[in-house]
């Protein structure tokens, strides 16, 4: 960490190598987890300060997917932080360009590239050829480094030859019919990898026996060819072409030795592939072949496996003719652990792009002045995001560090240094050369005009100022340091904001798909919709739920910083509002988009201490109970509210947490969107239910915390006081008859 060069590429990270000793010290030791032996394990080199790493590439008869890439971005990062602590790494990717073989494929003796050839009327070096500029290419876009060295397959066979040779002569393999196969049982460590000693059994995929084979787990190193094939190398077996597994072993033996650090894949590389390269080197070798096996988990496409066949398949280029810069996928791609599954859908990619670009705009902040504190907190700062990503790599821990930084009130030249040191391990190109051309002088105009109007509190004309630039594609940020103007890019277009409560879909007729829908509006206090989120997020745990979260017009910066939430976690939805649609309505979006079988609103003052989810789901599978809560009212006259004291039933349950099926919404409808200010909209839903002969109840331990209510208190008093007023009258004109409804009366 001695340099702090913002900028990626060989450049720079040859410049950190020099630095590299003195910096070793200061850097936090690296925790990996290691396939191998299922632990985490503090990495050490087999060599001071220097690794060998080995990276399976990429096969060179398609482009790579954006799955691929989610892999290769891991090693990527890896490797970075290795040399942001001081190491030198030797980085070994293959590029597999004869010979990638599946077991059923190598039944056929069917060659992905040669197949690919055929089809495209190309002779296979061509398409080899082709395909490797794209896969480079890639990787430039996405700002992985280059390899040291990208060997081929087919210039390695040779080698491949050689070690098959040497397996032969040291009886783990024998030649069949001019195969030569790899003996399982004379390997007995084999499934230390994997657990798994046979294949296909994890894919349900029947492969032919082979009457070649001794033993049916036997797999080839070499297969001979057969008659018209292109492609074939001499061998003492004759004529024919290497296995798939072989070339890893051989590729990684030639440039690094028999010995390396750190091997890297995705998850379905464990077995065969890497359980076969370890029998091989191991035998070959007599010794231990890789010391550290990290494997990224795989890239789902909206929650489904990549195929063909259903069409979810999208390469970089891909996302590029969508408007999305590449590093937005590298963004994207950080905010989720390598070894969790990502499921990657537009709207992630989309607010990935967006939480870059906002990224960017925080270096661009005006300069403060630097105090001494400010540096000691600097560097507490760097320490902490370095030593989240040397925890297994924890990226999206980084990435929360970078965005507490982000949003800190730090000076902006410590702001922009730290960011700019994060960025050696991110390389989101955080530092952009060039601002963003002004807009046009009309549209500047109308800012000025805006900003005049607010400033003589005049919010319905600025607001209206503020709908016409969000309709010509601009978006208009309120900051601390003055309104920044952005035009919105294409792909961000059209997407997001709502107007109404009836522009999202209402899903309520469709059966639930999930256990709990919960709701959380908020139109300002961004800390205390922070907290109340996490607090909702934790307690949920991972049930089968989804959290509605609604801007209902957030007026700065919280709106936008909600779509990271979004990101970060797949159970989170967000909606934005272009306006305050008003209380009910905004409430209305979630219930709308409700899927849960349980509803939950939750007021932003409240804070969840412990699982309120567990308490409420046998209250809520009572059938005589419409509403339930944690807070609730009683009256005697139904103009006069007194908090309830007691748990059981109430005249109704106050709108911190209102919970209820949500298949009791077909029957009574939805909020009463007349109510715009939140006051007495609680009690009109707990009217109606209580009209349909429900209960309103509330269980007093449930664990929930109220805290300030930002609503209430930002409001001025007068204006309070016309919005309160006004509820009453609508709530007192629905019900103020129903004296029937009233427990006191009734008892
Ligand atoms: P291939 O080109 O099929 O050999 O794959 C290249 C690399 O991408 C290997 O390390 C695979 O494990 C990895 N990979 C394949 N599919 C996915 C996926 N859906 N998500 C993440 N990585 C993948
Ligand atoms: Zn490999």
């Amino acid at each position: 960490m001695a340099e702090r060069s913002a900028s990626g590429g060989r450049a720079a990270s040859q410049r950190r190598r020099r630095g590299g000793a003195r910096s070793r010290k200061r850097a936090p030791a690296l925790s990996l987890y290691n396939t191998l032996t299922g632990s985490k394990e503090t990495f050490s080199p087999l060599e001071p300060g220097r690794v060998k790493m080995y990276t399976c590439g990429p096969t060179v008869y398609r482009y790579a997917h954006i799955g691929n890439l989610r892999t290769y971005l891991v090693a990527d990062w890896l490797r970075r932080l290795l040399e942001a602590s001081g190491y030198q790494v030797r980085h070994v990717k293959n590029i597999t360009d004869v010979g990638h073989m599946r077991q059923e494929m190598l039944e056929r003796g069917e060659d992905k590239v040669i197949a690919a050839a055929r089809a495209e009327g190309k002779t296979p070096a061509q398409i080899a050829h082709f395909y490797t500029s794209a896969f480079l290419e890639d990787e430039g876009k996405l700002n992985i480094l280059r390899a040291r060295v990208f060997p081929r397959a087919s210039e390695t066979v040779s080698d491949m030859v050689e070690l098959t040779r040497t397996l032969v002569e040291k009886k783990f393999a024998y030649v069949a019919g001019g195969n030569v196969y790899f003996a399982v049982d004379s390997f007995p460590q084999y499934g230390k990898l994997s657990g798994q000693v046979a294949a296909g059994l994890e894919e349900g995929v029947r492969v032919q026996a082979d009457p070649l084979k001794r033993d049916q787990r036997d797999f080839a190193l070499w297969k001979a060819a057969e008659p018209g094939r292109e492609l074939v190398w001499p061998s003492p077996w004759g004529e024919g072409f290497p296995g798939w597994h072989i070339e890893c072993s051989a590729m990684a033996a030639k440039h690094l030795g028999p010995r390396i650090d750190i091997h890297t894949g995705g998850v379905d590389n464990i077995f065969p592939h890497h359980e076969d390269e370890i029998a091989q080197s191991e035998a070959a070798f007599g010794h231990r072949h890789v010391n550290h096996w990290v494997h990224a988990q795989h890239l789902l496409v909206d929650g489904l496996k990549m195929s063909k066949s259903s069409g979810n398949t999208y390469t970089l280029a891909d996302l590029e003719s969508k408007g999305f810069e590449p590093l937005a996928f590298r963004y994207l791609s950080a905010t989720v652990h390598y070894r969790s599954r990502m499921n990657f859908t537009f709207a992630s990619l989309r607010a990935a792009q967006r939480a870059l670009k906002r990224l960017r705009l925080k270096l661009r902040e005006p300069d403060g002045r630097v105090t001494k504190t400010a540096q000691a907190e600097c560097e507490r700062w760097r320490r902490r995001f370095w030593r989240a990503a040397a925890n297994d790599l924890n990226m999206p821990a980084s990435l929360a560090v970078v965005w507490e930084v982000a949003r800190s009130r730090l000076p902006a030249p410590i702001k922009r240094e730290l960011l700019m040191d994060f960025d050696r391990l991110l390389v989101l190109d955080l530092v952009q050369p060039d601002r963003p051309p002004e807009p046009p002088v009309e549209i500047q105009e109308m800012v000025s005009e805006r900003a005049r109007l607010r400033r003589a509190r005049d919010y319905p004309p600025a607001d209206e100022i503020r709908g016409r630039l969000i309709a010509q594609d601009f978006e208009v940020r309120d900051m601390r340091s003055g309104t920044v103007i952005v035009p919105v890019p294409e792909w961000a277009r059209g997407q997001e904001a709502i107007s109404a409560s009836g522009d999202v879909e209402s899903l309520l007729a469709g059966p639930p798909e999930l256990d709990f829908t919960v709701g959380v509006v908020a139109r300002q206090g961004c800390a205390e919709l922070e907290r109340c989120l996490s607090s909702v997020q934790r307690w949920l745990g991972h049930r089968r739920a989804e959290v509605i979260v609604v801007d209902n017009g957030f007026e700065d910066e919280c709106g936008r910083q909600l779509d990271e939430v979004a990101v970060a976690d797949p159970q989170v939805r967000v909606f934005h509002a272009d306006h305050f649609l008003g209380s009910a309505a905004g409430r209305n979006v979630c219930l709308r988009q409700a899927r849960g079988r349980y509803v939950l609103l939750i007021d932003t003052s409240v804070e969840v201490t412990g699982d309120i989810f567990s308490r409420l789901e046998p209250l809520l599978d009572d059938p005589t109970v419409g509403v339930a809560g944690r807070w609730g009212v009683v009256t005697h006259d139904i103009r006069n509210f007194d908090e309830a004291k007691a748990a059981g039933d109430v005249d109704a349950v106050e709108g911190y947490l209102m919970a209820f099926r949500r298949d009791i919404l077909q029957e009574i409808g939805l909020l009463d969107e007349k109510f715009r200010f939140y006051r007495h909209l609680d009690l009109d839903f707990s009217f109606a239910l209580r009209s349909r002969g429900y209960r309103a109840v509330v269980d007093t331990e449930l664990p929930l915390v109220r805290h300030r209510h930002v609503d209430w208190e930002e409001t001025p008093p007068e204006e309070r006081e016309r919005l309160s007023k006004r509820n009453f009258y609508r709530f007192l004109h629905k019900w103020g008859d129903r004296r029937d409804l009233i427990l006191s009366q009734r008892a």
